[in-house]
C-alpha cells in the first residue's frame, strides 16, 4: 500500500515537472527516450543568436519534429500503455544547437543554462535507464529536406548502437523487427537500405549522426544504445505527419517487444 502511494506521488512529481521552460523533459515507464533539439520555435530571453564561428553552421529548425515527437509519444502510449522519456527543446535552433557540443551550440553565456538543462535532462533520463532496465535506446529525432519523403537512419556506422549489436546482431538495426525493417515494410523509402550490414560507412553524408548520439551512445561507457532519426519534409508536412507518427510510433513498439524487453 505504501509502495502503490508513493508510485502514484511520484507519478504525480513527474507530472507536475512538465512546467513551462526551455525544455519540456518528462519521465516515462518505456527503456526508450525520445530526444528533439531542432523543433523549438520559442524565443530565449537574455540568450542572443548564434553567429558563425568557423563551424559549419545551421540555424533554420527542423520544422514540426517537436510535435512530431509529441505525436509518437502520444501513440507509443496508446500502444503499450506506457510513455517514452522525453527531451525536446523548446528554444529556436538560431539561439541555441541543442545537438552540438557547448563551444559550438551557443555564442552568449546568456544560453548557458538552457544548453545545460536540455542536457542535463538527457543525462539523467539516460542514467535513470540504465538503473531500470536490461536494455534501452535513445531515439533522437530530427528532420532534413535532402531526402523529402525517406527516413534517414544515424548510428556513427553502427557505433553508437555498439551494444546492441553484441547482443542481437544485425537484425536489430536491419532485420523485419527493427525500426528500420518496419519503415521499409510500411513503404518508407529508407537510407541506407536494409540489406548493408549496419557498420558499413554507408549512412548518407551530414546524416550519420550528431553530438547527442555520439555523446550518449552505447560506445560510451555511461551510454545506451542510440539511433538518429532524420526525417523528410514531406513526411513532417500538414496532415502526412499524424501518419508518420502512428507509423512511427508502431516501428518503436514492434523493436520495443523484440528488442527491449
Ligand atoms: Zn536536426
Amino acid at each position: 500500500m505504501i509502495r502503490l502511494l508513493l508510485t502514484l506521488l511520484l507519478a504525480a512529481t513527474n507530472a507536475a515537472a512538465q512546467v513551462d521552460g526551455p525544455v519540456q523533459a518528462e519521465s516515462g515507464g518505456l527503456p526508450v527516450i525520445l530526444t528533439a533539439p531542432h523543433g523549438g520555435l520559442e524565443d530565449l530571453p537574455g540568450c542572443s543568436e548564434r553567429s558563425p564561428a568557423g563551424v559549419r553552421f545551421v540555424n533554420r529548425p527542423d520544422i514540426n519534429t517537436d510535435r512530431l515527437t509529441r505525436a509518437i509519444a502520444d501513440e507509443l502510449r496508446r500502444l503499450t500503455g506506457k510513455s517514452p522519456y522525453l527531451v525536446i527543446a523548446r528554444f529556436h535552433r538560431k539561439y541555441i544547437d541543442a545537438n552540438r557540443r557547448a563551444e559550438e551550440a551557443y555564442g552568449d553565456p546568456g544560453c548557458a543554462a538552457a544548453y545545460e538543462a536540455y542536457h542535463a535532462a538527457v543525462r539523467s533520463h539516460v542514467a535513470e535507464l540504465r538503473a531500470k532496465f536490461p536494455h534501452a535506446m535513445l531515439f533522437d529525432i530530427h528532420g532534413q529536406t535532402v531526402f523529402r519523403d525517406a527516413i534517414l537512419r544515424g548510428t556513427r556506422y553502427g557505433s553508437t548502437v555498439q551494444a546492441l549489436l553484441a547482443r542481437a546482431g544485425a537484425p536489430a538495426i536491419t532485420g523485419p523487427d527493427s525500426v528500420f525493417g518496419r519503415f521499409a515494410a510500411m513503404g518508407y523509402a529508407i537510407l541506407p537500405g536494409n540489406n548493408a550490414a549496419p557498420t558499413e560507412r554507408i549512412e548518407a553524408k551530414n546524416y550519420a549522426g550528431g553530438h547527442t548520439v555520439d555523446l550518449y551512445g552505447s560506445h560510451r561507457e555511461q551510454g545506451i544504445d542510440a539511433m538518429q532519426l532524420e526525417f523528410g519534409r514531406d513526411l513532417r508536412n500538414g496532415p502526412r505527419l499524424e501518419q508518420t507518427a502512428k507509423d512511427s510510433a508502431q516501428a518503436i513498439a514492434a523493436f520495443y517487444e523484440r528488442f527491449l524487453r
